[in-house]
This record gives C-alpha cells, structure tokens and sequence, in this order.
C-alpha cells in the first residue's frame, strides 16, 4: 500500500510550468533558472506559503537572482571534494566524517550549499557506498559518522538499515548521527517503522533543519515527538537567511518552538559563499546580533552557536559577541548582555598575600 510520504512525492512540483501556474510567474525564467538547480516541492510544504516573497516562499520558489553571476561565489565552497579520499566521504576533521548516502531531499533549498550533488544522481551514488563504509572501516580514528546527502531519510528504510547496520559492525563507530531535513518537508515520511528501525542502532542522533517558526507545524512536531521517544537526541541546524530568518524577533520564536517540540537548537550558519545565493547572504554582523538577542535573554537551551564554514575547508568557525573585554594574569573584564561591566579575579597560587590584597581591593570597588 503507498503511504502518505510516498504519495506526496509522487504530487511534488517538478516543473517550471506547475509552479509558473500556481504563483503566476514569468515560465520561461524560471525554465532558466531550474536548469542551474531543478525545483522540487512537496504539496505538505507549499502549503506553508502564505503569500506570495514570505520566508516559506523565499526558501523553495526559484528565483531569478539565482542566475547573477558573481565572480567570488564558488560552487564548492568549503572546499569539500579536495577533503574526500573516496567518493561519498568528506573527511576533515580528526575523529569524525560525512557519509554522503543520498542524493535526493524532500525539496530542493534554494540557498543549498551542495547544489553541485544534490538532485544529480551520478554525483553521490548507491554504488559507492560500499567503498565509504571500507573506508570508515579502514580508519579507526573513525568514532562519529555523519550520515549526509542530500537527505538520508530519501532512502527507503530497508537501504538505510542496510548502511547503519554496516556502520554498526565496525568496532571504533561509537555514534552515528543523521543530518536531515525530512521532518520540515515531508514529516510524514517519520513513520512508527522508521523510528522503531532506528531506535535498535543506538545511539543514533539526529540534527534536523527548520529556518522559520511557521515550519514547527503540529504534524512536524509530531514527527519530532516520535524521534524523540524513539530515543534520539534532536539538534537543529539553521542557516540565516535575508528576509527569512535575519530578525531577533524571528529567531527567538523559531529557537523557543523548537525546545518546545524537544529539539536542542545546535547551530546557525552564516550562509555560505555558494553560486546563484547572493540574496539570502546577510552581513556577519547581523548573526552576531542574533546571538546578542537570544543569550540572557531566554533559556541558555535556546541559544545555537553561531558559525561561519570557512570557505576553502577551514571548518566550523564559531563567533562571539564581545563580552570579553580585556583578559591578563590579573583579572578578566567582561560586559553582560544587558551591556553591564563586571570583573573577575585569576588565581594567583604563587603569592597568597598578594592575592588576598587583591581580594580586599575588589571588595572595596565592588561594594
Ligand atoms: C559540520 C561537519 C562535521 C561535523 O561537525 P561538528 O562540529 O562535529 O558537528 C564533520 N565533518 C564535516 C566535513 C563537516 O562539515
Ligand atoms: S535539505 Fe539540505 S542538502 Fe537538501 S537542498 Fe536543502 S540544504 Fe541542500
């Protein structure tokens, strides 16, 4: 029998001229524009849209912005072929890789930073999954794999035991985690089966992607809630973007909806250098701002990190607002978040007396 996520693939918008009819838009740009990056549309999601440019919209509707061409975007931005010794495995960092399985997603992201594999078959294919799971198995530095794509819940779940089964049977992987933005496209696709197939490969986590509070919907939190009680810790990743997410008012809601529905917000990318997402890209200082809005000023759960890929493989680079303001071997000054100066005093185990001057003079300023 064809179950409802099935059904709703089958019903995705494919084509320029469903959407072009829909939206009333020009077909013949957005011929040209989907022929750089193919529009793919699950009926549950477009029924998000409220209008016509809302942040649901601007996600998923091609546009033709996506056509200039500016010199410095690149189509591989964090450098992530040159760090792949074989094909489907991006290994940078020392102890952990990415297992690109699948390369397919529930809809295609406007803004996606693997444009140059996702929807191309022959870039991230079955027949070299064999040759990804050799190569964790031959690393035994190997402890946390990262299943990837494209979206690895786009496989059908006898394929997907098939490789966590495998992955399962080397020694040194410890934990297996799955990055996928299933559960705000196609939530039905989070079947009881699924969970219950992935709760018997513990620990598996699993961080899901959600950029906008009106994607929590009860039936995505639903998905979320059988994740959860199927034991998988949920993080969330976010990307910031222009005229989707970059207000405080915006992120505060979307990180608070998301604790609700028991996800821990893990973090917020600066959108990356990628070809044809000139548009969504917001300046670094409007994260940070971001940042400043969220800490102090609701639960420390709801607070992701804030961080920039670096563009040619530098890895994750978290940024801070200032609090620091000076450090030595002496004292720490920091400011609050509500913009408040305070002082710490450093040990000073090598001259006790010295120390306990300090203590009494800090007593005295501070009082
Ligand atoms: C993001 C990423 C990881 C995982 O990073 P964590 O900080 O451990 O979540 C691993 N490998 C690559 C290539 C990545 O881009
Ligand atoms: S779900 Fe991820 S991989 Fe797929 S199109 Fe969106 S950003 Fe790209």
């Amino acid at each position: 029998m064809e179950e409802e996520w099935q059904r709703q693939l089958k019903h995705s918008i494919r084509t320029p001229e469903e959407l072009a009819e829909r939206f009333d838009l020009d077909v013949e740009k957005l011929r040209n524009v989907c022929r750089k990056f193919p529009v793919f549309i699950t009926p549950y999601y477009l029924s998000l849209i409220k209008e016509k440019g809302d942040p649901i919209y601007r996600q998923i509707i091609p546009d033709e912005q996506e056509l200039d061409n500016k010199e410095l975007l690149y189509t591989d931005p964090l450098a992530e072929d040159r760090d792949s010794p074989v094909h489907n495995i991006v290994h940078r960092y020392p102890d952990r890789c990415l297992f690109l399985i699948s390369h397919t997603c529930a809809s295609y992201c406007r803004f996606c930073t693997r444009k140059r594999k996702v929807s191309d078959p022959d870039k991230i294919c079955g027949e070299f999954i064999d040759e990804g799971i050799e190569y964790i198995r031959n690393h035994p530095e190997i402890r946390d794999v990262i299943l990837s794509g494209g979206d690895p819940l786009m496989l059908s779940d006898k394929r997907l035991e098939g490789i966590i089964k495998k992955l399962r049977a080397i020694g040194h992987v410890e934990i297996i985690r799955i990055g996928s933005r299933v559960p705000c496209f196609l939530p039905h696709r989070i079947t009881p089966r699924l969970a219950n197939m992935l709760k018997k490969y513990h620990p598996i986590y699993m961080n899901v992607h959600f950029n906008h509070p009106d994607e929590l919907t009860p039936l995505a939190c639903k998905a979320l809630a059988r994740l959860s009680e199927a034991g998988i810790p949920l993080g969330n990743q976010s990307v910031l973007l222009k005229g989707v997410n970059d207000n405080p008012d915006t992120m505060m809601k979307l990180n608070q909806a998301l604790l609700r529905a028991r996800v821990r917000p893990y973090y917020l990318y600066q959108a990356d250098m990628v070809y044809g997402t000139e548009h969504f890209r917001t300046p670094v200082e409007t994260g940070i701002e971001m940042i400043k809005a969220l800490r102090g000023w609701t639960s420390g759960l709801a607070v992701p990190h804030f961080v920039i890929d670096a563009p040619g493989g530098g890895g994750k680079i978290p940024l801070l607002p200032n609090y620091l303001q000076d450090i030595n071997g002496d004292e720490v000054r920091m400011r609050n978040y509500r913009g408040r100066n305070f002082t710490y005093l450093q040990p000073d185990s090598d001259n006790p007396f010295q120390q306990e001057q300090k203590v009494l003079e800090f007593k005295a300023v501070s009082l």
